[in-house]
């Protein structure tokens, strides 16, 4: 199975798929389009039904059940084909390392580069795996296509085993997650799922099932333009002097990205531009919990009154949106998919282990949309960045997990 699972996926990270959120078109990239019509190629090949591309870019397939107890639940396993916006995905050229020996990996397009246990702490249970990473230019793209490849192996694996005991079973191949539109055109009744499952996560074992609670600010800030010359006499306001005060007034050393961890959530200005006439800040706000949230809502408002304030003749307006929701809030009513998950990940002889997500996924819009869907391992580390890699046989047990999750479904039903 493991070199079944290692030709797909050096196949899926050489197209090019990064996302681009300043695009209107869905997908985002046309690189997507290319991986999706090459998967939907494969499902054909391999036997799937109801193969599907859909004219946003998703696809979808159907493994039939082979149990013959009837009202069994549909299953759903879902990964994204788009990599990170924040790092290039073009030219990959994977680097596989046969038996990792455990010393520090370089790399050929990036001398400079070094990964190794201080970087990357879960090399140490790698040692005798075969890894895969880039070559020192661009990421790897295991985020999502370590899933991808998991899916489509655990596909042919259920086709060429019907003894396996299964109710029905969906696949989603989803664009555009890594900019928040992963789910926006995906038809729940044409996905019909009443259980599903990303293939997003890292370390063998894990299980995600708390997100963030996201949402986003941006503040406008209007002065007052006049020649530089005369700028006293005339009353200039300058936005940009604002725009920096409002800055310095983030509580950036107990509420940032950089200096937060574990369930600690952040105010983080991601974006800001503006001339002496006015400016736009952009923040994203997270936390796991509602009340903490709204705290950070409080915070970006309290700062943007306070400038008004101190300064009249300037407009400063704060507009806040929501993102998603922590899927825990739904998932907590009944826990049998992460139950099963957990039952599943045992069965293959590994300890579960929950995972906080300091992100969403495309499961957070799914669980708050009625369809409950944790996260499951497929050995991703170090994602968006040239340090990415992922060990072949963490691949091999997400797919054993995802066979495991598909027989207890089959078995116990929709009951206890
Ligand atoms: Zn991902």
């Amino acid at each position: 199975m493991t070199e079944a699972l290692l030709s797909r996926f050096l196949r899926y990270v050489v197209v090019d798929t990064q996302s681009n959120e300043l695009s209107k078109a869905c997908p985002s990239t046309p690189g997507q389009m290319e991986l999706q019509e090459l998967l939907r190629t494969e499902l054909e090949t391999l036997g799937a039904d109801d193969v599907q591309l859909t004219k946003h870019g998703y696809v979808l397939a159907t493994i039939p059940p082979t149990s013959r107890k009837s009202g069994l639940p549909t299953i759903a396993f879902l990964a994204h084909v788009d990599t990170a916006p924040d790092f290039s995905g073009k030219g990959v050229q994977p680097i596989v390392h046969r038996k990792y020996d455990g010393r520090p990996i370089r790399f050929p397009h990036n001398r400079r580069l070094v990964l190794e246990s201080s970087v990357a702490p879960d090399l140490e249970q790698a040692k005798g795996k075969d890894l895969v990473t880039a070559s020192g230019m661009t990421l790897l793209g295991s985020d999502d296509k370590a899933g991808v490849a998991v899916i489509m192996t655990l596909a042919a694996h259920l086709l060429r085993h019907p003894a396996i005991s299964h109710g029905p079973i969906r696949i989603c191949f989803t664009p555009d997650e890594e900019i928040g539109r992963g789910v926006e055109r995906l038809d729940l009744e044409e996905l019909g799922a009443d259980v599903a499952y990303t293939l997003d996560g890292g370390l063998a074992g894990e299980i995600g099932w708390q997100t963030f609670s996201a949402d986003a600010a941006v503040v406008g800030i209007e002065g007052v333009s006049t020649h530089p010359g005369e700028a006293k006499g005339k009353g200039m306001v300058n936005a940009l002097h604002l725009a920096g005060k409002f800055l310095s007034a983030l509580p950036r050393e107990r509420c940032a990205p950089e200096t937060t961890s574990g369930a600690e959530g952040f105010v983080h200005p991601t974006r800001i531009e503006g001339s002496v006439e006015r400016a736009t800040l952009r923040f994203i706000l997270r936390d796991f919990e509602l009340p903490g949230l709204a705290r950070k809502r409080a915070i970006v408002q309290g700062i943007s009154r306070g400038l008004q304030a101190a300064e009249p003749r300037a407009r400063v307006v704060c507009r806040i949106s929501k993102q998603y929701r922590n899927m825990a809030y739904w998932l907590r009513k009944d826990m049998r998919p992460v139950e099963r998950a957990r039952e599943a990940i045992r069965s293959i002889g590994l300890e579960p282990v929950d995972r906080l997500i300091r992100g969403g996924t495309d499961g957070s819009r799914l669980t708050e949309l009625g369809l409950p869907t944790p996260n499951l391992f497929c050995g991703q580390h170090n994602i968006h960045g040239p340090l990415e890699w992922v060990a072949v046989q963490d691949m091999a047990l997400a797919v054993q997990a995802c066979v495991g999750l598909t027989e207890i479904w089959g078995r116990k039903g929709r009951g206890k």
